[in-house]
Protein backbone atom coordinates (compact mmCIF):
# COMPACT_ATOMS: atom_id res chain seq x y z
CA UNK A 1 0.00 0.00 0.00
CA UNK A 2 1.29 3.35 -0.36
CA UNK A 3 -0.54 5.82 1.36
CA UNK A 4 0.76 5.48 4.79
CA UNK A 5 0.56 7.53 8.18
CA UNK A 6 2.99 10.48 8.01
CA UNK A 7 6.61 10.08 9.07
CA UNK A 8 7.00 10.32 13.01
CA UNK A 9 3.21 9.94 13.28
CA UNK A 10 1.36 7.26 14.53
CA UNK A 11 -1.95 5.71 14.86
CA UNK A 12 -3.06 4.85 18.38
CA UNK A 13 -5.26 1.16 18.01
CA UNK A 14 -8.00 1.20 20.13
CA UNK A 15 -5.86 -2.22 22.19
CA UNK A 16 -3.98 0.66 23.36
CA UNK A 17 -6.21 3.55 24.30
CA UNK A 18 -7.03 1.88 27.64
CA UNK A 19 -3.35 2.94 29.22
CA UNK A 20 -4.25 6.27 27.41
CA UNK A 21 -6.78 6.89 29.14
CA UNK A 22 -5.62 5.63 32.61
CA UNK A 23 -2.65 7.93 31.81
CA UNK A 24 -5.02 11.37 31.27
CA UNK A 25 -7.02 9.61 34.20
CA UNK A 26 -4.34 9.96 36.38
CA UNK A 27 -3.06 13.59 35.11
CA UNK A 28 -6.44 15.31 35.18
CA UNK A 29 -7.30 13.81 38.39
CA UNK A 30 -3.85 15.12 40.25
CA UNK A 31 -3.65 18.60 38.15
CA UNK A 32 -7.59 19.13 39.97
CA UNK A 33 -6.84 18.03 42.91
CA UNK A 34 -4.21 20.89 42.62
CA UNK A 35 -7.07 23.54 41.74
CA UNK A 36 -6.52 23.10 37.78
CA UNK A 37 -9.21 23.75 35.31
CA UNK A 38 -9.10 22.50 31.52
CA UNK A 39 -8.62 24.95 29.03
CA UNK A 40 -8.35 24.15 25.26
CA UNK A 41 -7.27 26.02 22.69
CA UNK A 42 -7.00 25.86 18.78
CA UNK A 43 -4.44 23.56 17.24
CA UNK A 44 -3.55 26.44 14.84
CA UNK A 45 -2.55 29.58 15.74
CA UNK A 46 -1.20 32.66 13.97
CA UNK A 47 2.91 31.48 13.25
CA UNK A 48 3.62 35.14 15.02
CA UNK A 49 2.81 33.84 17.86
CA UNK A 50 5.40 31.20 18.02
CA UNK A 51 8.23 32.73 16.64
CA UNK A 52 8.16 35.94 19.36
CA UNK A 53 7.38 33.59 22.33
CA UNK A 54 9.83 30.32 21.40
CA UNK A 55 11.97 32.60 19.73
CA UNK A 56 13.44 32.72 16.51
CA UNK A 57 17.13 31.53 16.68
CA UNK A 58 15.35 28.16 18.55
CA UNK A 59 15.43 24.72 16.89
CA UNK A 60 12.00 24.65 17.68
CA UNK A 61 10.88 27.87 15.37
CA UNK A 62 14.04 27.59 13.26
CA UNK A 63 13.78 24.15 11.78
CA UNK A 64 10.30 22.32 13.39
CA UNK A 65 7.99 24.06 12.84
CA UNK A 66 4.64 22.95 10.74
CA UNK A 67 4.57 26.12 8.89
CA UNK A 68 1.61 27.41 5.84
CA UNK A 69 -0.55 30.16 4.46
CA UNK A 70 -3.91 29.83 3.64
CA UNK A 71 -5.76 33.01 2.64
CA UNK A 72 -3.65 35.55 3.41
CA UNK A 73 -2.61 33.92 7.13
CA UNK A 74 0.45 32.68 8.32
CA UNK A 75 -0.34 29.75 10.36
CA UNK A 76 1.31 27.43 12.80
CA UNK A 77 -0.04 23.96 14.00
CA UNK A 78 0.87 24.28 17.66
CA UNK A 79 4.40 23.05 18.58
CA UNK A 80 3.60 23.21 22.22
CA UNK A 81 1.05 24.42 23.87
CA UNK A 82 2.53 27.52 26.74
CA UNK A 83 2.57 29.81 23.97
CA UNK A 84 -1.21 29.38 23.05
CA UNK A 85 -2.67 29.55 26.75
CA UNK A 86 -1.01 32.54 27.42
CA UNK A 87 -2.66 33.82 24.46
CA UNK A 88 -6.15 32.75 25.24
CA UNK A 89 -5.46 34.03 29.21
CA UNK A 90 -4.50 37.68 27.64
CA UNK A 91 -7.47 37.50 25.12
CA UNK A 92 -10.14 36.76 27.36
CA UNK A 93 -8.31 39.49 29.97
CA UNK A 94 -8.33 36.93 32.46
CA UNK A 95 -6.36 38.90 35.08
CA UNK A 96 -8.83 41.23 35.60
CA UNK A 97 -11.18 38.06 36.61
CA UNK A 98 -9.24 36.40 38.80
CA UNK A 99 -5.95 37.52 40.58
CA UNK A 100 -4.72 33.57 39.94
CA UNK A 101 -5.55 31.21 37.39
CA UNK A 102 -4.83 27.86 37.62
CA UNK A 103 -5.29 26.30 34.00
CA UNK A 104 -4.29 22.42 32.33
CA UNK A 105 -4.33 20.96 29.15
CA UNK A 106 -4.07 17.37 27.32
CA UNK A 107 -3.27 16.81 23.19
CA UNK A 108 -1.25 16.86 20.11
CA UNK A 109 1.82 18.85 19.53
CA UNK A 110 3.62 18.76 16.51
CA UNK A 111 7.52 19.37 15.54
CA UNK A 112 9.32 18.08 12.20
CA UNK A 113 12.14 16.54 14.62
CA UNK A 114 14.30 14.01 13.10
CA UNK A 115 11.98 11.02 13.97
CA UNK A 116 13.55 8.66 16.67
CA UNK A 117 13.18 6.41 19.68
CA UNK A 118 10.76 8.34 22.00
CA UNK A 119 10.96 11.37 19.16
CA UNK A 120 8.07 11.91 17.49
CA UNK A 121 6.59 14.53 14.92
CA UNK A 122 3.24 14.55 16.22
CA UNK A 123 3.32 13.81 20.04
CA UNK A 124 0.89 14.48 23.03
CA UNK A 125 1.36 16.60 26.21
CA UNK A 126 -0.28 17.39 29.31
CA UNK A 127 0.62 20.48 31.41
CA UNK A 128 -0.18 22.97 33.40
CA UNK A 129 -0.39 26.80 33.50
CA UNK A 130 -0.23 28.80 36.58
CA UNK A 131 -0.48 32.94 36.11
CA UNK A 132 -0.57 35.44 38.52
CA UNK A 133 1.87 34.00 41.79
CA UNK A 134 5.46 34.83 41.20
CA UNK A 135 6.62 31.92 43.39
CA UNK A 136 8.82 30.35 44.81
CA UNK A 137 6.19 28.38 46.73
CA UNK A 138 4.23 27.80 43.54
CA UNK A 139 7.52 26.73 42.10
CA UNK A 140 7.95 23.99 44.15
CA UNK A 141 4.58 23.10 44.70
CA UNK A 142 4.35 22.55 40.60
CA UNK A 143 7.24 20.90 40.38
CA UNK A 144 5.64 18.39 43.07
CA UNK A 145 2.95 18.09 41.07
CA UNK A 146 4.91 16.35 38.04
CA UNK A 147 6.07 14.32 40.60
CA UNK A 148 2.77 13.12 41.80
CA UNK A 149 1.50 11.90 38.12
CA UNK A 150 4.62 9.95 37.36
CA UNK A 151 5.09 7.96 40.76
CA UNK A 152 1.08 7.53 40.54
CA UNK A 153 1.88 5.76 36.88
CA UNK A 154 4.27 3.90 38.61
CA UNK A 155 6.87 5.27 37.15
CA UNK A 156 10.11 5.27 39.70
CA UNK A 157 13.74 5.61 39.33
CA UNK A 158 13.63 9.54 38.03
CA UNK A 159 15.81 12.54 38.58
CA UNK A 160 14.50 16.21 38.76
CA UNK A 161 16.98 19.03 37.70
CA UNK A 162 16.32 22.48 38.53
CA UNK A 163 18.21 25.37 37.52
CA UNK A 164 17.71 29.05 37.41
CA UNK A 165 18.60 31.42 34.42
CA UNK A 166 17.13 34.92 36.43
CA UNK A 167 14.80 37.18 34.89
CA UNK A 168 15.53 39.17 31.36
CA UNK A 169 18.39 41.28 32.66
CA UNK A 170 20.39 38.58 33.85
CA UNK A 171 19.88 36.87 30.86
CA UNK A 172 21.61 39.74 29.03
CA UNK A 173 24.20 39.89 31.23
CA UNK A 174 24.49 35.63 30.70
CA UNK A 175 24.51 36.36 26.58
CA UNK A 176 27.37 38.64 26.81
CA UNK A 177 29.16 36.19 29.24
CA UNK A 178 28.78 33.30 26.94
CA UNK A 179 29.41 35.43 24.03
CA UNK A 180 33.12 36.90 25.29
CA UNK A 181 33.61 32.74 26.00
CA UNK A 182 32.27 31.35 22.61
CA UNK A 183 33.33 34.34 20.35
CA UNK A 184 37.69 33.54 20.38
CA UNK A 185 36.87 29.64 20.05
CA UNK A 186 33.89 30.11 16.89
CA UNK A 187 36.29 29.09 14.04
CA UNK A 188 36.15 25.31 15.85
CA UNK A 189 32.00 25.80 16.14
CA UNK A 190 29.10 24.19 14.22
CA UNK A 191 27.82 26.49 11.80
CA UNK A 192 24.41 26.73 13.53
CA UNK A 193 26.46 27.69 16.84
CA UNK A 194 29.00 30.21 14.83
CA UNK A 195 25.09 31.97 13.99
CA UNK A 196 23.85 31.38 17.03
CA UNK A 197 26.83 33.43 18.50
CA UNK A 198 25.48 36.56 16.86
CA UNK A 199 21.72 35.67 17.17
CA UNK A 200 21.05 34.62 20.49
CA UNK A 201 24.44 32.71 22.12
CA UNK A 202 22.14 30.94 24.76
CA UNK A 203 20.82 28.77 22.26
CA UNK A 204 24.27 27.29 21.30
CA UNK A 205 23.86 25.66 24.97
CA UNK A 206 20.80 23.65 22.67
CA UNK A 207 23.32 22.08 20.15
CA UNK A 208 23.82 18.63 19.87
CA UNK A 209 26.87 19.08 17.49
CA UNK A 210 30.17 16.65 18.85
CA UNK A 211 32.35 19.71 17.72
CA UNK A 212 30.33 22.02 19.91
CA UNK A 213 30.51 19.75 23.27
CA UNK A 214 33.64 20.83 24.64
CA UNK A 215 33.45 24.54 24.34
CA UNK A 216 30.14 23.65 26.09
CA UNK A 217 31.07 21.84 28.62
CA UNK A 218 33.95 24.40 29.54
CA UNK A 219 30.95 27.40 29.40
CA UNK A 220 29.88 29.70 32.22
CA UNK A 221 27.01 28.46 33.69
CA UNK A 222 23.86 31.28 34.47
CA UNK A 223 23.76 30.42 38.03
CA UNK A 224 27.04 31.73 38.67
CA UNK A 225 25.74 35.23 37.46
CA UNK A 226 22.36 35.13 39.39
CA UNK A 227 22.00 37.99 42.01
CA UNK A 228 19.66 39.84 44.59
CA UNK A 229 16.17 38.83 43.85
CA UNK A 230 16.97 36.11 41.55
CA UNK A 231 19.64 34.21 43.47
CA UNK A 232 16.82 34.62 46.74
CA UNK A 233 14.28 33.08 44.75
CA UNK A 234 16.30 30.11 43.44
CA UNK A 235 17.63 29.10 47.29
CA UNK A 236 14.31 28.95 48.41
CA UNK A 237 13.14 27.21 45.86
CA UNK A 238 15.60 24.60 46.51
CA UNK A 239 14.49 25.20 50.36
CA UNK A 240 10.96 24.33 49.40
CA UNK A 241 11.96 21.39 46.86
CA UNK A 242 13.68 19.75 50.05
CA UNK A 243 11.22 20.23 52.22
CA UNK A 244 8.77 18.13 49.86
CA UNK A 245 11.51 15.80 49.64
CA UNK A 246 11.59 15.26 45.87
CA UNK A 247 14.69 13.43 44.16
CA UNK A 248 16.19 17.34 42.76
CA UNK A 249 19.65 17.86 41.71
CA UNK A 250 20.72 21.58 40.67
CA UNK A 251 21.67 21.43 37.00
CA UNK A 252 23.20 24.82 36.40
CA UNK A 253 23.79 23.57 32.16
CA UNK A 254 19.78 23.26 32.02
CA UNK A 255 18.75 25.98 29.83
CA UNK A 256 15.90 24.42 27.75
CA UNK A 257 14.96 25.12 24.13
CA UNK A 258 13.10 28.08 24.11
CA UNK A 259 13.29 31.63 25.17
CA UNK A 260 10.62 32.35 26.88
CA UNK A 261 11.81 31.45 30.43
CA UNK A 262 12.82 33.52 33.25
CA UNK A 263 14.15 32.18 36.41
CA UNK A 264 13.06 28.96 37.13
CA UNK A 265 14.04 26.04 34.70
CA UNK A 266 13.11 22.68 35.29
CA UNK A 267 13.43 18.86 34.15
CA UNK A 268 12.13 15.31 35.59
CA UNK A 269 14.39 12.74 33.41
CA UNK A 270 14.77 8.87 33.89
CA UNK A 271 17.41 7.22 35.08
CA UNK A 272 16.87 4.08 32.87
CA UNK A 273 18.15 3.93 29.07
CA UNK A 274 14.42 2.65 28.17
CA UNK A 275 14.04 6.08 26.43
CA UNK A 276 17.26 5.99 24.72
CA UNK A 277 18.86 9.67 24.61
CA UNK A 278 15.62 10.60 24.89
CA UNK A 279 15.37 10.82 28.89
CA UNK A 280 13.00 13.91 29.49
CA UNK A 281 9.61 12.91 30.83
CA UNK A 282 8.60 16.25 31.12
CA UNK A 283 9.92 20.27 31.29
CA UNK A 284 8.65 23.08 32.20
CA UNK A 285 9.87 26.90 34.08
CA UNK A 286 8.92 30.29 34.98
CA UNK A 287 7.78 33.24 31.94
CA UNK A 288 7.41 36.34 34.06
CA UNK A 289 7.17 38.23 30.64
CA UNK A 290 4.88 36.46 28.13
CA UNK A 291 1.82 38.16 29.18
CA UNK A 292 3.08 41.57 29.27
CA UNK A 293 4.51 40.88 25.85
CA UNK A 294 1.23 39.75 24.89
CA UNK A 295 -0.01 42.94 24.99
CA UNK A 296 -1.49 42.11 28.76
CA UNK A 297 -0.46 43.43 32.12
CA UNK A 298 2.61 42.54 33.94
CA UNK A 299 1.58 38.99 35.31
CA UNK A 300 4.33 36.25 36.32
CA UNK A 301 3.27 32.33 35.07
CA UNK A 302 5.50 29.16 35.52
CA UNK A 303 3.93 25.83 33.82
CA UNK A 304 5.51 22.99 32.52
CA UNK A 305 4.24 19.71 29.55
CA UNK A 306 4.95 16.06 30.68
CA UNK A 307 5.09 14.15 27.01
CA UNK A 308 2.72 11.05 26.96
CA UNK A 309 4.54 9.01 24.97
CA UNK A 310 7.72 8.82 26.63
CA UNK A 311 5.55 8.30 30.25
CA UNK A 312 3.56 5.17 28.36
CA UNK A 313 6.71 3.66 27.22
CA UNK A 314 7.71 3.55 31.07
CA UNK A 315 4.43 2.93 32.94
CA UNK A 316 3.90 -0.81 33.36
CA UNK A 317 1.09 -2.66 31.56
CA UNK A 318 -2.52 -2.81 33.77
CA UNK A 319 -4.77 -5.27 33.58
CA UNK A 320 -6.56 -6.21 30.42
CA UNK A 321 -9.52 -3.85 29.24
CA UNK A 322 -12.79 -5.04 30.34
CA UNK A 323 -14.77 -6.91 27.71
CA UNK A 324 -18.68 -6.28 26.83
CA UNK A 325 -21.23 -7.39 29.82
CA UNK A 326 -23.21 -9.05 26.71
CA UNK A 327 -22.22 -10.37 23.86
CA UNK A 328 -25.48 -10.98 21.97
CA UNK A 329 -25.52 -13.36 19.10
CA UNK A 330 -28.58 -13.63 16.47
CA UNK A 331 -29.66 -16.64 14.57
CA UNK A 332 -31.29 -15.88 11.16
CA UNK A 333 -32.46 -13.01 9.82
CA UNK A 334 -35.81 -12.76 11.10
CA UNK A 335 -34.46 -12.29 14.89
CA UNK A 336 -32.27 -9.27 13.34
CA UNK A 337 -35.13 -6.44 14.11
CA UNK A 338 -35.70 -7.96 17.84
CA UNK A 339 -32.21 -8.01 18.64
CA UNK A 340 -31.79 -4.37 17.70
CA UNK A 341 -34.01 -3.55 19.94
CA UNK A 342 -32.73 -5.62 22.83
CA UNK A 343 -29.29 -4.56 22.86
CA UNK A 344 -30.28 -1.01 23.00
CA UNK A 345 -32.66 -1.43 25.99
CA UNK A 346 -29.72 -3.18 27.58
CA UNK A 347 -27.58 -0.44 27.19
CA UNK A 348 -30.23 2.06 28.36
CA UNK A 349 -29.89 -0.17 31.95
CA UNK A 350 -26.51 0.44 31.57
CA UNK A 351 -24.86 -2.44 30.39
CA UNK A 352 -21.74 -2.35 27.78
CA UNK A 353 -23.49 -4.59 25.06
CA UNK A 354 -22.13 -6.15 21.48
CA UNK A 355 -24.23 -7.18 18.85
CA UNK A 356 -23.10 -9.47 16.72
CA UNK A 357 -25.82 -9.90 13.66
CA UNK A 358 -22.97 -11.18 11.11
CA UNK A 359 -24.45 -14.46 8.63
CA UNK A 360 -20.97 -15.76 10.61
CA UNK A 361 -21.52 -19.44 12.18
CA UNK A 362 -22.81 -19.93 15.98
CA UNK A 363 -18.80 -21.34 16.90
CA UNK A 364 -17.43 -18.36 15.34
CA UNK A 365 -19.67 -16.30 16.90
CA UNK A 366 -19.43 -18.30 20.24
CA UNK A 367 -15.20 -17.48 19.84
CA UNK A 368 -15.74 -14.01 19.00
CA UNK A 369 -17.48 -13.83 22.83
CA UNK A 370 -14.71 -15.77 24.66
CA UNK A 371 -12.09 -13.88 22.64
CA UNK A 372 -13.49 -10.18 23.83
CA UNK A 373 -14.25 -11.57 27.42
CA UNK A 374 -17.69 -11.05 27.39
CA UNK A 375 -19.68 -11.91 30.51
CA UNK A 376 -22.28 -13.13 29.65
CA UNK A 377 -23.28 -14.28 25.61
CA UNK A 378 -27.13 -13.80 24.84
CA UNK A 379 -28.30 -16.20 22.13
CA UNK A 380 -31.21 -14.96 20.09
CA UNK A 381 -32.35 -17.39 17.37
CA UNK A 382 -35.86 -18.07 15.91
CA UNK A 383 -37.17 -20.50 18.40
CA UNK A 384 -35.95 -18.02 21.37
CA UNK A 385 -38.07 -15.16 19.49
CA UNK A 386 -41.03 -17.75 19.18
CA UNK A 387 -41.40 -18.07 23.20
CA UNK A 388 -40.48 -14.18 23.63
CA UNK A 389 -37.15 -15.21 24.94
CA UNK A 390 -33.63 -15.19 25.08
CA UNK A 391 -30.95 -17.88 25.98
CA UNK A 392 -28.49 -16.95 28.50
CA UNK A 393 -24.69 -18.55 28.57
CA UNK A 394 -22.43 -17.26 31.60
CA UNK A 395 -19.10 -18.05 30.18
CA UNK A 396 -17.17 -18.17 33.43
CA UNK A 397 -19.60 -20.69 35.48
CA UNK A 398 -20.81 -22.72 32.92
CA UNK A 399 -24.44 -21.81 32.97
CA UNK A 400 -27.41 -21.73 30.67
CA UNK A 401 -30.88 -20.31 31.23
CA UNK A 402 -33.32 -18.18 29.59
CA UNK A 403 -35.08 -15.19 30.67
CA UNK A 404 -37.73 -13.44 28.75
CA UNK A 405 -37.22 -10.21 26.44
CA UNK A 406 -38.77 -8.21 28.50
CA UNK A 407 -37.55 -8.83 31.82
CA UNK A 408 -34.02 -9.53 29.95
CA UNK A 409 -32.33 -5.76 31.07
CA UNK A 410 -33.50 -5.71 34.86
CA UNK A 411 -32.84 -9.47 35.53
CA UNK A 412 -29.63 -9.50 34.00
CA UNK A 413 -28.40 -6.22 35.19
CA UNK A 414 -29.05 -7.50 38.43
CA UNK A 415 -27.02 -10.98 37.59
CA UNK A 416 -24.00 -9.08 36.72
CA UNK A 417 -24.13 -6.76 39.86
CA UNK A 418 -23.39 -10.20 41.78
CA UNK A 419 -19.78 -10.00 40.13
CA UNK A 420 -17.71 -12.60 39.09
CA UNK A 421 -17.51 -16.20 40.09
CA UNK A 422 -15.71 -17.26 43.16
CA UNK A 423 -12.30 -18.81 43.06
CA UNK A 424 -12.03 -21.81 41.58
CA UNK A 425 -16.26 -22.09 41.01
CA UNK A 426 -15.12 -22.70 37.47
CA UNK A 427 -12.75 -21.42 34.59
CA UNK A 428 -12.97 -20.08 31.33
CA UNK A 429 -12.30 -22.59 28.53
CA UNK A 430 -9.77 -21.82 26.04
P1 LIG B 1 9.27 20.69 25.63
O1 LIG B 1 8.01 21.37 25.20
O2 LIG B 1 10.27 20.57 24.54
O3 LIG B 1 9.82 21.22 26.89
O4 LIG B 1 8.86 19.19 25.93
C1 LIG B 1 8.19 18.78 27.10
C2 LIG B 1 8.09 17.27 27.07
O5 LIG B 1 7.39 16.85 25.92
C3 LIG B 1 9.44 16.57 26.96
O6 LIG B 1 10.01 16.39 28.22
C4 LIG B 1 9.05 15.27 26.32
O7 LIG B 1 8.58 14.35 27.28
C5 LIG B 1 7.92 15.65 25.41
N1 LIG B 1 8.39 15.85 24.01
C6 LIG B 1 8.94 16.96 23.47
N2 LIG B 1 9.22 16.78 22.17
C7 LIG B 1 8.84 15.53 21.87
C8 LIG B 1 8.87 14.74 20.67
N3 LIG B 1 9.31 15.23 19.52
N4 LIG B 1 8.39 13.48 20.72
C9 LIG B 1 7.91 12.97 21.88
N5 LIG B 1 7.85 13.67 23.03
C10 LIG B 1 8.31 14.93 23.03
Amino acid sequence: MDLRAVRGMKDILPEHVGQWHRLERTFRAAAERHGYAEVRTPLLEPTELFVRQIGESTDVVEKEMYSFERHGDALTVRPEGTAGVARAYVQNAVQGKEPVSRWYYLGPMFRAERPAKGRLRQFHQAGCELFGDPGPVCDAELIGLVAEVVGELGIGNYRIHVNSIGDKAAQARYREALRSHFAPIAGSLSEDSRRRLQTNPLRILDSKSPEDAAAIAAAPTATELLDGDDATHFQALCRYLESLELPFVVDPKLVRGLDYYTRTLFELRTTTDELGAQSALAGGGRYDGMVESLGGPAVPAIGFAMGLERLLALMPEAGAAAGPHCYLVTLGEPTLATALGLASRLRQAGLRVELDARAASLKAKLRRADGLRATLCLLLGEGELGRGVVTVKDLARHEQWEVSLEEAPRSLGTRLAEGPPPAGAGSRPG
